[in-house]
């Protein structure tokens, strides 16, 4: 097939490292109410640096989809994988599904050393994985389940396994009833029919066949090349295509409705049931957990207050952004070169001289600064640099998102939390003296937003939208501030009302509201830029940034 080969091997000439970590940081280890995309349930089994290893070395195929759960693209095409982990639970002789959130510190390693440069990002792996250690999966390059299945189809087809399990390879002329049933000849062995089925060049219906009858155990497919195959087993070879036999030799055409796999699949399923054969029942219909309970009592008390008008910023946000930034998405790179090394020390400059964090934050940020100056050339360096000069400083102390916190599971947290800290920036970059040339923040956003953003799909739409509104151009510190607003707000002009990312306590909205800013607006409704800047300096002031959700209101000496 001409899409098979659009598939990217990528073959890694990087060792892998899997020894689990000794996590020294909470934030690392997974903890018991960690939200995720998937459950066992939906057939989707997540997995993080300890245990992505031992599942790739099973000697079966298994299906891993790398994911950033903050990433509006992967939460959207979270039903879509569900829906095809379901479809494809008949599969599951030959198939496992599998997920890896890398927005969680302890895989960060493990995206790095897996390439992860987009998310979500699906690699096939396999039966014989555990002899490469070194490959990193197929990537399969689509969201389309019908595309992927013809994929999986595809790729699995190609591999052998033991009888029981399935067997792709066409039948010879030399086969007879006595040659298929050798291969089932264990006392154990379920198997009680052989379905042949005839397949023209260049048709899969063969194949395709016994995917659709996985789920009977007792019947083998074998696929059958040439219709006079059929002689040798005591059948007239006529235009029929689909036959069975049975371990005492006997075998009988069948008549499929149509030549489909699913008539095919249907034909011999119905032939099975009438001997009380049973099919593997599907995956069983879990109903969901009720979202409102994922408050607790804190959080609901967190979201009173943040429901209280006038709409502030807070403190605990900035941190955990920063935070994430720190830990997970700048060290995801195996090297740092050829622009993202120039993104990395714009970022760590940033940091430097518009840092919002604790007197041990701003110790960090310098010592680390200090090193990106000098040659800083992988990932690994970045994140052994970061272990070390941390130790002994006491600098997260925010343990949830506030202003940014979301009323179900995986809803606003990290990018609310981005974008909260990149206005502070533009808004603290603008006062005196200035430590940045006009337009060097934006610069220092797209660069990170280019390179480390683990959502690929904001990455290209803000990359996009920074060409075509100009940011280049950018001559003014407010100008700065205002064109970061206004690209927002288109943003969230084309995500407002969707079901999936958006939280209905917190509705997208062209910013500020009304009742936010009352003279942002003239009596036509139309912006007053003068009005917006004084808000946004006013709400992005670190002297107004509210420090409600830390542990004590000396969190920040
Ligand atoms: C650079 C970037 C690009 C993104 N691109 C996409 C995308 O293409 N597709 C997608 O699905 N998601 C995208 N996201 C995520 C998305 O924008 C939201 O962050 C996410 O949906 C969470 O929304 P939220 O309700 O928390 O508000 P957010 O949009 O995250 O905003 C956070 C807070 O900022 C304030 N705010 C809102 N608008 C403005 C404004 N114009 N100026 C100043 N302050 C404002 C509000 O107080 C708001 O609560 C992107 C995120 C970032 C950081």
């Amino acid at each position: 097939m001409t899409w098979i080969r659009q598939l990217q091997t990528l073959l890694c000439s990087l060792l892998l490292l899997f020894a689990p970590e000794v996590f020294g940081r909470t934030n690392a280890r997974r903890t018991a109410n960690e939200a995720s995309l998937y459950s066992d349930a939906d057939n989707v089994i997540m997995l993080d640096i300890g245990s992505l290893r031992p599942v790739l070395n099973l000697h079966t195929n298994k299906l891993v989809q790398f994911l950033n759960t903050f990433c509006g693209d992967c939460q959207r095409f979270a039903p879509v994988y569900k829906g095809l982990a379901r479809d494809l639970y008949k599969w599951r002789r030959l198939l496992r599904f599998y997920a890896v959130d890398c927005a969680q510190e302890r895989n960060a390693e493990l995206c790095r050393v897996f390439s992860v440069r987009q998310t979500p990002s699906l690699r096939f792996f396999g039966p014989d994985t555990e002899k490469m250690q070194k490959f990193l999966g197929s990537v399969i390059p689509t969201q389309d389940p019908k595309f992927i299945t013809a994929v999986l189809a595809d790729l699995l087809g190609q591999y052998e396994y033991a009888a029981d399990v399935a067997n792709f390879r066409h039948l010879t002329p030399n086969d007879t009833a006595e040659t298929v049933f050798r291969d089932h000849q264990k006392l154990d062995s379920p198997v009680k029919y052989i379905a042949l089925v005839l397949q023209p060049k260049k048709a899969y219906i063969g194949r395709d066949t016994l995917l659709d009858l996985l789920p009977f155990k007792e019947v083998a497919v074998r696929i059958v090349p040439d219709a006079q195959i059929f002689a040798n087993f005591g059948l007239v070879p006529t235009s029929e295509s689909l036959a069975i036999i049975d371990r005492g030799g006997n075998a009988q055409y069948l008549e499929p409705a149509s030549n489909t796999s699913q008539d095919y699949a249907n034909t011999v399923g119905d032939f099975l049931k009438k001997l009380n054969f049973k099919p593997d029942p599907p995956l069983p219909i879990v109903v969901a957990t009720n979202d409102n309970e994922f408050l607790d009592q804190r959080n609901k008390a967190v979201l009173a207050e943040v429901l209280k008008p006038p709409l502030k910023i807070y403190r605990a946000d900035l941190e955990q952004a920063i935070d994430k930034i720190l830990h997970n998405e700048l060290h995801k790179y195996f090297f740092f070169q050829g622009g993202n090394d120039l993104a990395l020390h714009n970022v760590m400059k940033a940091l430097m001289y518009l840092n919002p964090l604790n007197k041990d934050g701003r110790e960090l940020v310098s010592r680390v600064y200090r090193s990106t100056q000098r040659r800083l050339d992988k990932g690994s360096e970045f994140k052994q640099l970061i272990e070390s000069e941390e130790k002994n400083l006491k600098v997260f102390k925010a343990k949830r998102y506030i202003g940014c916190i979301g009323t179900r599971p995986l809803l606003r947290s990290f990018t609310c939390s981005l974008w909260t800290l990149f206005h502070h920036w533009t808004v603290e970059a603008a006062k005196k003296p200035q430590q940045f040339q006009p337009g060097n923040i934006l610069n220092t956003i797209h660069g990170f937003v280019r390179y480390f953003f683990g959502c690929s799909d904001c990455s290209k739409h803000f990359q996009e939208m920074a060409n075509r509104r100009n940011m280049s151009q950018v001559k003014t510190s407010d100008e700065e501030i205002l064109w970061l607003w206004e690209a927002h707000n288109e943003v969230n002009q084309r995500i407002a009302g969707d079901p999936i990312t958006e939280d209905p306590q917190f509705p997208k909205i062209q910013f500020p509201s009304k009742e936010n800013c009352p003279h942002c607006r003239n009596n036509n409704s139309e912006w007053r830029k003068d009005e917006v800047l004084k808000y946004l300096k006013h709400l992005y002031d670190i002297k107004n940034v509210s420090f409600y959700g830390l542990p004590t209101s000396q969190g920040y000496d």
